[in-house]
Order: structure tokens, then sequence, then C-alpha cells
């Protein structure tokens, strides 16, 4: 019977992260991002509960190495709302798909509104990643590199395998 406890993670509002393991490394918290300036948060703004960390479990386990996750997650394992990150990165890529040349204002909405599904909504996920396909192609080189920054989005929220059945 293995257990164990998460420690918890520190990271701006713009997402930067600063440290999994803030409980037991107070020397390295910051009230703000040594990146960006932000404001630092180890909370739920919504729930409260802390921000999920590395992951130690106790006794021994001769597969454990240790898990490093230096990344920040998107939503909140308590109450299941995203972080302000998650919604920021949304928005800056609805703002650059609102860029985008070669498509028209209707695809620029149907397209913003494929990068919504794609991130909220699991059911309409796969078919909103063939849509994102098409219009992206359409914009040709930005259009491709939006494509990609969505992709690395979709891989940190739904996983490695979520990718490559949506993008393969
Ligand atoms: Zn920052
Ligand atoms: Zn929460």
């Amino acid at each position: 019977m293995m257990n164990g406890r998460y420690h918890v993670s520190l990271a701006c509002l713009g997402g930067h992260f600063i440290d999994n393991r803030i409980d037991e490394n107070p020397e390295k918290k910051t009230r703000f991002c040594p990146t960006c300036g932000e404001r630092t948060i180890c909370k739920c703004q919504n729930c409260h509960a802390f921000i999920r960390g590395e992951y130690e479990s106790f006794g021994f386990n001769p597969n454990y190495w240790g898990e490093e996750e230096a990344s920040v997650p998107y939503y909140c394992h308590e109450c299941g709302k995203q972080y302000p990150w998650t919604t920021r990165c949304k928005e800056a890529l609805k703002k650059m798909a609102d860029g985008l040349p070669h498509l028209r204002r209707k695809e620029k909405t149907e397209l913003k509104q494929s990068i919504d599904d794609i991130i909220d909504n699991p059911t309409e996920a796969q078919l909103a990643a063939v849509t994102l396909n098409r219009l992206t192609a359409k914009a040709q080189k930005r259009g491709i590199e939006l494509r990609e920054l969505v992709i690395t989005v979709v891989g940190g929220i739904l996983g490695e395998a979520a990718k490559r059945v949506m993008f393969p």
C-alpha cells in the first residue's frame, strides 16, 4: 500500500512556474514573479485549495524516482475551475486567431470557438480540432504557428494521448 502526498506549487498569475515544493522551501517564496512581475499564488483563487506540486510517496517504492513536475496545472483539482493563466492563455490564442491573414470574419469566429471547445469541452474537442486544422491551414505560416501553440496547450491539459488522437 503506497501512501503519499502532494507538495504545493507556487506560480504567478501569468502562469510562470516558480517552485513545486514551496511548503518546504519557504525561502523560495516571492510575492511577485521574477520573470514578469505579476503577483504569485499558491492557492486556487476560487476554492483556496493549494496548487498541486510535486508528489512524494512515503515508504519504499523501487519504481519511484521522484516526479519532477516543473509546470503548473491548468485546472484546480478541487473545484475544476481554470487557473488564471489558463484563461489568459486561451485569450492570447484567440487574439492571435483574430489577427490571422486570409480569414473572413466568420471564419475567425469559428476558429475562436474551436479553441474554446478544444480546451473546455472534451466532447466537442475532436470535431473542433478538425475545424482548427482547416482554418489555420488557410492562414498559412501564421496559422500553422497558432496550430502548434494550441497543440502544445492540449498536450499540457489533456495529455499526450489526447493530443495524438486530435492532431494525428
Ligand atoms: Zn510571471
Ligand atoms: Zn479550486
